[in-house]
């Protein structure tokens, strides 16, 4: 084990790359920057989460990667939801919503695509270093900022840099650091997945699309991915994980063997390595941002991913994060001053998409979800925020606030 002498100096230092941190540190070194970003896994490296939403394609498009992106993808025209409870199933065509411009996305190998972004940032003149993990990052007033990296033989790498972006996912390095995550109570869940060849997929006009099956206590997805791969995952909430002895993953197979619909499309499929699980993981740091540095990405914040909602808020966040950081090099407190208002943005977008991801095991919006009308486009309204349309526009709001007003009443109804 060493040190090296002589610590690195650069604009933005980005701890991380996945989508946050590839995407931000592209778009700053597109302005000029001096960006390094610090990678513990070299690429490619296994990720889950690989279904996009059709508002990630403008973002995709803007950093010069969607072809590369449609390359390696499976095309993904809808979302459908499955119950087999007798609420019903429903396709979500995205050709139906409000907004966006596209109407399609694509399901993703993450490796592939974690690769693709990160590669496209060393290429807009980003320094990357992989199998370097961020072990330390002190910030003082009116000092430099210090951050330590250490390698794969143990040495030990030091940077100055003006500014640092935390983008280095679940593992939350500055939130955990400062004891700032708190676990999300609405959303307290955990994740069984594995990948599989030779599930049973949707054809015809339904070929692509994601599948969600809502099962008692959570739900599973079913991800097509190339090569006859299926990404197939269950999530629980606590009542589902609650007095279940020995290995959590033994409840994958009672929940498929509890959903028909799943165990019929899997009774063929042979299943790929091991099943991993993820616990606990919904969560949100206190504050994105203190001085000197602004947190991006899973780093901040976590929600349920039943939509699909991760990638795309992730990669928003950094375009917010690129911002704050641009401002601070400027002037520290235009910095704090941007950085307040994109929290605030952050923090909006994400309570857009919660209230519904909340009340995914909820009988009584299970129900009207997988039977709403098209009355005051209610339908086309939630097929937008399925589409990743977190943004606020009124014509999308204002049905969303019909839908929720109806909820409510169903809801007062069952409950009387
Ligand atoms: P990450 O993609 O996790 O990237 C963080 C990077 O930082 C990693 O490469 C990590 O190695 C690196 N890193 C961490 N610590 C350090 C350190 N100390 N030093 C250096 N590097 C470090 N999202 C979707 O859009 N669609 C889905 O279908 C979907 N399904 C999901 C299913 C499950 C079970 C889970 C858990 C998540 C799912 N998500 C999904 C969410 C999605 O995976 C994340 O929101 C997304 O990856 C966030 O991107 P990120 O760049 O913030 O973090």
């Amino acid at each position: 084990n060493g040190s090296d002498t002589s610590p690195r100096a650069c604009d933005v230092l980005v701890i991380g790359g996945g989508p946050a941190g590839s995407t931000a540190a592209t778009l700053l070194a597109r302005q000029g920057v001096s960006v390094i970003m610090l990678e513990k896994d070299p690429h490619p490296r296994f990720h889950i989460g690989e279904s996009l939403l059709p508002c990630n394609m403008a973002l995709l498009r803007d950093l010069g990667v969607l072809d590369k992106v449609r390359d390696i993808g499976v095309f993904k025209p809808g979302a459908e939801f499955v119950s087999d409870r007798g609420e019903g199933r429903l396709a979500f065509p995205f050709r139906h919503a409000i907004s966006p411009r596209d109407t399609h996305a694509y399901q993703v190998r993450r490796s592939e695509f974690d690769e693709i972004l990160f590669r496209n940032a060393q290429a807009h003149g980003v320094e990357t270093l992989e199998g370097l993990r961020v072990t330390e990052a002190r910030f003082a007033p009116r000092q430099p900022t210090h951050v330590v990296a250490q390698d794969e033989a143990g040495q030990t790498h030091t940077f100055t840099p003006r500014f640092v972006l935390d983008a280095s996912g679940r593992d939350g390095f500055l939130a955990r650091r400062f004891h700032t995550r708190h676990a999300d109570k609405n959303n307290s869940t955990a994740a069984i997945f594995a990948h599989f060849r030779n599930v049973v997929r949707r054809e015809a006009d339904m070929e692509g699309y994601i599948s969600i099956h809502l099962v008692d206590d959570g739900w599973f997805w079913m991800i097509p991915l190339r090569d006859n791969i299926m990404s197939v995952g269950f999530v629980g909430d606590k009542n589902a994980f609650s007095g279940q002895t020995g290995p959590k993953t033994d409840l994958f197979w009672k929940k498929v063997a509890e959903s028909p619909s799943v165990a019929e499309r899997l009774a063929p499929a042979e299943q790929l390595g091991e099943l991993t699980t993820t616990g606990n993981y919904s969560y949100c740091a206190d504050k994105t941002w203190g001085e000197g540095y602004y947190m991006i990405g899973d780093a901040f914040a976590f929600l349920d991913p039943v939509f699909s909602s991760g990638v795309l808020l992730a990669m928003k966040s950094a375009y917010r994060g690129a911002r704050v950081a641009q401002a601070w090099l400027r002037n520290p407190a235009e910095g704090r001053k941007v950085a307040r208002h994109e929290e605030q943005c952050t923090r909006a977008e994400m309570r857009r998409v919660a209230w519904l991801i909340y009340g995914i095991n909820d009988p009584v919006q299970r129900e009207l979800f997988l039977n709403p009308r098209n009355v005051l486009r209610m339908r086309d309204a939630i097929i937008s925020l399925l589409a990743g349309d977190f943004v606020g526009r009124l014509r999308v709001q204002v049905p969303l606030l019909a839908f929720r007003a109806v909820l409510q009443t169903m809801r007062w109804k069952w409950a009387s």
